[in-house]
């Protein structure tokens, strides 16, 4: 027999239960960002190389070490996209969006890491991202806060996550602080994990965001950024932390929130829980206003989040939250021979929003019955023969203490009003 063949690793199937709850968490974030007149960019999943290496930078993790990176037949070197700012990015661009415009923008769909598979981080993850073009803030990123803590709202998660914020200041600032914090660890680099004494050197900011114990205890001691703010800066962030106070948005000012690359500015927050171990963070953005430049297109004030699905649906199941969010069937359709069919199919004309489930390849009534209470469903609709001879059918709650009823097959639609639009 020959050997089956297994999804690669790290790149799930979604399957018909766990769909249900990916649904829900889609079509509540996709509700609240058009409420907020966010427009929905869709994107190809496969750019150019060039366009990772030129956006996220040579010196980061995705670039060295976790990109999925290919030849095509035409000796083209291509990536499956690792994250969707780069792709927005010179989409907008592209499509001359961006100078002198606004942009409110989001997409959706996967994102491929080369990453050691474990719960909560895989190769083949989704995100949900939101990006606005040609906004200075703070107040766009207040919104972009607000709309987020909206969506935790909407899911029944606002008690499992907290907010993060920091500002990375200008990258002047940034640049007078990175040579404070070499130094500091430079005198300390023995001590430091072997991650970080690569970072070091490569991209001293990244060492802040180090998950070895011993190196956040060194750096609970290090020089903070907040001390090196310029006054633009400290200006924007006060009015981001005084808005988020009047807005009634609890947060936490942590100092090692960065992010590695000089496009990034002011502006950084995240969105962590405790309930997924070292997977803690589902929702990561910031203001990169000198990202636009840097791919040769006019300058562009620009801020952005992305969300992780997979986390989020974790985070949903763990706190039990999805009992209400299921794909049962509101009424299974009993009986033999093709008439059920078509008899489910009127029903479905008749109840336009009823979820109608039909017995297909007939066998024991009784039989048929058990798998309609398996299904879930709410109620079965019966049609024998003495039904069909009299175009009526049987009425039976499956979930509810009350008497079968016979109906009209004509009338269902006003005994069953409330499935109707
Ligand atoms: P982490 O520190 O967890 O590796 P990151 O900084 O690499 O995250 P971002 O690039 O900011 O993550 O992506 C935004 C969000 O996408 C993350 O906060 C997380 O929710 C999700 N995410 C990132 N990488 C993965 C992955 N490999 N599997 C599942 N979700 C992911
Ligand atoms: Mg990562």
């Amino acid at each position: 027999m020959s050997k089956k063949i297994q999804a690669i690793r790290g790149m799930n199937d979604i399957l018909p239960e766990q769909s249900a709850i990916w649904r829900h968490l889609e079509s509540t974030v996709k509700d609240i960002v058009g409420r907020y007149g966010y427009g929905e960019i869709r994107l190809p999943i496969v750019e150019y190389t060039d366009l990772f290496k030129r956006t996220i930078g040579e010196v980061t993790d995705i670039v060295e070490k976790e990109m999925y990176t290919f030849s095509d037949r035409n000796d083209e070197s291509l990536t499956l996209r690792p994250e969707g700012t780069a792709g927005c990015v010179r989409a907008a661009e592209e499509h001359g969006m961006l100078y002198n415009q606004i942009q409110r923008l989001w997409y959706t769909g996967p994102m491929f890491r080369y990453e050691k598979p474990q719960k909560g981080r895989y190769r083949q993850f989704h995100q949900i991202g939101v990006e606005t073009f040609g906004l200075q803030g703070p107040d766009v990123d207040v919104e972009m806060i607000l709309m987020t803590a909206k969506f935790w709202q909407a899911l029944g998660l606002s008690d499992q996550v907290t907010l993060q914020i920091n500002s990375l200041g200008s990258s002047e600032a940034r640049a007078t602080y990175r040579a404070e914090l070499v130094s500091y660890l430079e005198a300390r680099k023995d001590q430091l994990d072997e991650d970080s004494q690569r970072r070091l050197e490569s991209n001293p900011l990244r060492v802040l965001d180090s998950k070895d114990t011993k190196t956040q205890l060194l750096l609970a001691d290090a020089p903070s950024l907040m001390d090196f703010l310029d006054e633009d800066s400290k200006a924007h962030f006060e009015v981001l932390t005084s808005t988020l106070d009047a807005a009634g948005v609890a947060y936490e000012i942590n100092p090692r929130l960065v992010r590695g690359l000089d496009y990034y500015c002011k502006t950084v927050f995240e969105w962590v829980t405790d309930a997924l171990g070292a997977q803690g963070t589902v929702c990561a953005g910031g203001r990169y206003d000198g990202l636009v430049e840097q791919l040769g297109g006019k300058p562009t004030p620009a801020v952005g989040f992305a969300m992780g699905i997979e986390r989020l649906v974790l985070l949903l199941e763990a706190t039990g939250l999805t009992g209400e969010i299921s794909s049962k069937p509101d009424f299974y359709v009993v009986g033999s021979g093709p008439e059920t069919v078509l008899f489910a199919d009127k029903v479905r004309d008749q109840l336009s929003h009823a979820v109608v489930q039909c017995h297909c390849g007939g066998g024991k009534f009784k039989k048929q019955m058990k798998k309609a209470n398996d299904s879930g469903a709410e109620i079965a609709l019966i049609l024998g023969e003495d039904e069909i001879a009299n175009a009526q059918v049987t009425v039976k709650y499956l979930r509810e203490q009350k008497d079968q009823v016979v109906v009209a097959q004509n009338e269902l639609g006003s005994v069953f009003a409330q499935f109707c639009k």
